[in-house]
C-alpha cells in the first residue's frame, strides 16, 4: 500500500524508524490506529541482504572502514554515517562536532552496540543531587514499569547489578548472560580485587527464543558480527520485530525514500501533516494525519521543526529552548597488552557479539562526599577476544616466526572503553544555518559544541583507573599516557549519543516538551526520540528512548481514544 492508495488521512503519522519510531508504530497500531510511517532512508531488510557468515577479508579493503561505510563494507549502515552524500551539516567557529545520520529503514537499530542499561534515581534528577543542569518533570518511578515492559519486549539478557543508581530489572525481565570470556574473567577478578565492580552487561541480544506469530526471534549463535545485521533477529532491531508486527495489523503505511522538510500547521497553530521530499524524483508532497509523531533522531527532528512554524523561531519554540542542552556521552578507549594470556589454548569464546561484562560507575558516594573533580559518572565497557593481533605487539620478525608470534598475540590485547555522562552547557546546541541548505533544499543545522572541565577531569580519572587495572594485570599500556585528555577525548557526537535539543520539563516557559514528549505549544505533536531529554547519562540512551517512546505512545492513544482528535 501507497499513500496514494488511502482512502482517508492516517490518524498518526510517525517521522522515522528507529527505535522511537519502531516502537510508536508497534504501540499505535495495536491500539487500533491508522499510521503512516515516513522515513528518509531506503527499504531494508536484513533476512534479504546479509550475509553473516561471511569472513571479513572477503569485504573491499578487508573491511576497512570510509567516509561511506565508516565501519566497513559488510557493516549494515546503508547510506548512512558521520558524512551523508548532498546532506551536510556545519559546524560553529572553534566546534568539532560529528552527526551520525543513519538513512535506512529500521535507522541505526540495524548496526548499534546493543548495550542497554537502565538510567536510574539520580540520572532523572540530576540538579536535586549536584544543582547542576536541570531535573526532569519525570521520575524513575515513572519510566520503571515502562522499562520492565521493553525489556521482555526487544529482548535483553543480563544479570543483577546491586549497586547505587544502578537499579536491578525484576527478574522475568532479563534472559541468562552469557559466560564471561577469559579475559573478561580476568579483568573482572583484577577490578573487584581492586574494588572495582564488574557485573554482567545487559545487552538486547536473545539468548532464549522468542516466539512470536509474525516476528519469531532466534537466540544468538555466537558467529557473526552483529553490526551487519541479524538475519535470525537474535539481537533487536525494528525491521526484524516492531516494524513487521505493527504491518500485520494492516494499520501501518511504511513510505520510505521520503525525507520529511517541516510539520505543516493551520491557523490555530496545530499540526495537519508534513510535507516531505521524494528522496527518488525530488518531487514534494504533503500529507495530512490528526496527530505528528516525530522520531527522525536527535537534531534531525529539532531541524524539523526549526525549519517549520514561524520563519527564524520554528515550531514549538515559544520556549526558546529549541536547539539547546545538547550532549552526548563522553568517550575514550584504553588498551593493553597482557603477557598472562598470550599463547593459551583455543577455543570459541565469539559469544554474543558484544562485551559479555562491564564496569558500572561506583564512585557515587565519594562523588557526593566532594572527592572527586567531576560531577557526573561513567563507565567501561571492555572488550577482549582472539582476533588477529595488532602490529604493535607484534615483534620484528618475517615467515613462519610472524606466524607464530601471531597465534602466540592473540586474544592477549583487551580494552576499555569509556562512556560517561556530559553536563549541558549553553555553548553547546544546534541551530540553522541559514547560508547553507542540502540538496533537497532543506537548509542545515550548524552545530556549536564544548566540553566543560567536569569531562575533562573524568576521562583523566578514567584513564587513571584503567591504566591502574592494566598494571595489576601485568599489562603492557599501549595507549599513550603522556597526551592531555582533551586529546584522548572523542570529539562530540563520535559516541553517537547525542540527545537534547527539544528537552522535556515540568514548565512550558523553559522546555520544548512536557513528560510525555507531547509540544507545549502544539497539543497533537508529539516527540518520541532522544531530542526529549532533559539531560544525559553514562548510560547508554536507547533502553531509555524506547520506555519513553511506549509510554508516549500509549498516552496519544488514550488521547485518540478519549476523543481528543475526534
Ligand atoms: C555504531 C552505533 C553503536 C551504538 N551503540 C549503542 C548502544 O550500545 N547502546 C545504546 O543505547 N545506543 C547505541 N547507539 C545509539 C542508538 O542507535 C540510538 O540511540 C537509537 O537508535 C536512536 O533511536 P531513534 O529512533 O531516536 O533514531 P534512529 O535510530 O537514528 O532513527 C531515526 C530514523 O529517522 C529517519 N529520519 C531522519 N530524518 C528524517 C526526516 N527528515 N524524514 C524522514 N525520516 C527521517 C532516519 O533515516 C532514521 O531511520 C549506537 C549507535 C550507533 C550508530
Ligand atoms: S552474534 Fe548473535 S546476535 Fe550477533 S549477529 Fe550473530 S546470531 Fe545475531
Amino acid at each position: 500500500m501507497t499513500p496514494g492508495q488511502e482512502t482517508a488521512p492516517a490518524d498518526v503519522i510517525i517521522v522515522g524508524s528507529g527505535a522511537a519510531g519502531g516502537m510508536a508504530a508497534y504501540t499505535l497500531t495495536k491500539a487500533g490506529l491508522r499510521c503512516l510511517m515516513l522515513e528518509a532512508g531506503r527499504a531494508y531488510d536484513p533476512q534479504a541482504e546479509v550475509n553473516m557468515l561471511a569472513p571479513e577479508s572477503d569485504a573491499p579493503l578487508r573491511g576497512s572502514g570510509t567516509p561511506d561505510k565508516p565501519f566497513g563494507y559488510f557493516d549494515a549502515t546503508v547510506d548512512g554515517g558521520w558524512e551523508v552524500t548532498g546532506e551536510p551539516y556545519t559546524s560553529a567557529p572553534g566546534s568539532d562536532f560529528k552527526w551520525w545520520r543513519p538513512r535506512m529503514l529500521g535507522g541505526r537499530t540495524n548496526h548499534w552496540g546493543r548495550h542497554v542499561p537502565r538510567w536510574g534515581a539520580y540520572d532523572f534528577k540530576p540538579f536535586s543531587r549536584d544543582g547542576l543542569g536541570v531535573d526532569w518533570p519525570i521520575s524513575y518511578d515513572d519510566v520503571a514499569p515502562f522499562y520492565d515492559r521493553v525489556e521482555k519486549m526487544i529482548g535483553v539478557n543480563g544479570g543483577p547489578i546491586g549497586l547505587e543508581n544502578h537499579p536491578d530489572s525484576p527478574a522475568e525481565c532479563l534472559m541468562p548472560p552469557p559466560k564471561p570470556r577469559i579475559p573478561e574473567m580476568l579483568i573482572k577478578a583484577t577490578a573487584e580485587s581492586m574494588g572495582i565492580p564488574v557485573r554482567a552487561a545487559h545487552t538486547a541480544v536473545l539468548t532464549r527464543d522468542m516466539p512470536d506469530p509474525v516476528a519469531p526471534r532466534a537466540a544468538c549463535y555466537n558467529a557473526s558480527p552483529c553490526t551487519r545485521g541479524c538475519t535470525i533477529g537474535a539481537m533487536f532491531q525494528t525491521t526484524t520485530s516492531f516494524l513487521p508486527q505493527a504491518k500485520a495489523t494492516g494499520k501501518l503505511t511504511v513510505q520510505t525514500d521520503a525525507m520529511v522538510s517541516r510539520v505543516l500547521t493551520d491557523k490555530a497553530g496545530r499540526a495537519t501533516g508534513v510535507e516531505y521530499v521524494d528522496r527518488k524524483t525530488g518531487m514534494r508532497h504533503e500529507v495530512k494525519a490528526k496527530a505528528v509523531v516525530l522520531a527522525a533522531g536527535t537534531g534531525e527532528t529539532t531541524r524539523l521543526l526549526l525549519n517549520s512554524g514561524t520563519p527564524g523561531r520554528g515550531l514549538a519554540n515559544s520556549s526558546g529552548e529549541l536547539g539547546r542542552n545538547l550532549t552526548d556521552s563522553t568517550g575514550a578507549s584504553f588498551t593493553a597488552y597482557i603477557p598472562g594470556l598470550a599463547g593459551r589454548p583455543r577455543y570459541n569464546e565469539d559469544g554474543i557479539g558484544g562485551q559479555h561484562i562491564y564496569i558500572p560507575f561506583w564512585l557515587y558516594e565519594q562523588q557526593k562526599r566532594g572527592e572527586l573533580d567531576f560531577a557526573r559518572g561513567y563507565h567501561f565497557e571492555v572488550w577482549g577476544r582472539f582476533g588477529v593481533p595488532s602490529s604493535n605487539v607484534l615483534p620484528r620478525v618475517w615467515g613462519a616466526d610472524l606466524k607464530k608470534a601471531v597465534r602466540q598475540a592473540s586474544g592477549a590485547t583487551i580494552g576499555m572503553a569509556l562512556r560517561g555522562e556530559m553536563i549541558p552547557n549553553k555553548d553547546t546546541y544546534c541551530e540553522i544555518d541559514p547560508g547553507v541548505k542540502d540538496r533537497f533544499g532543506i537548509p542545515v543545522l550548524r552545530f556549536a559544541f564544548r566540553f566543560s572541565q567536569h569531562e575533562i577531569n573524568q576521562i583523566a580519572h578514567g584513564r587513571k583507573t584503567a591504566h591502574a587495572i592494566f598494571t595489576r594485570m601485568g599489562g603492557r599500556i599501549l595507549d599513550d599516557p603522556t597526551l592531555s585528555p582533551e586529546k584522548i577525548m572523542a570529539a562530540g557526537g563520535e559516541i553517537i549519543h547525542e540527545l537534547g535539543t527539544a528537552r522535556m520539563g515540568a514548565d512550558k516557559r523553559s522546555s520544548v516538551v512536557d513528560g510525555y514528549g507531547q509540544a507545549w505549544d502544539v497539543d497533537n505533536l508529539v516527540l518520541m526520540d532522544g531530542a526529549i531529554f532533559a539531560s544525559g547519562a553514562h548510560k547508554n540512551p536507547t533502553l531509555t528512548i524506547l520506555a519513553l517512546a511506549l509510554r508516549s505512545s500509549e498516552r496519544l492513544a488514550a488521547r485518540f481514544k478519549s476523543g481528543a482528535f475526534a
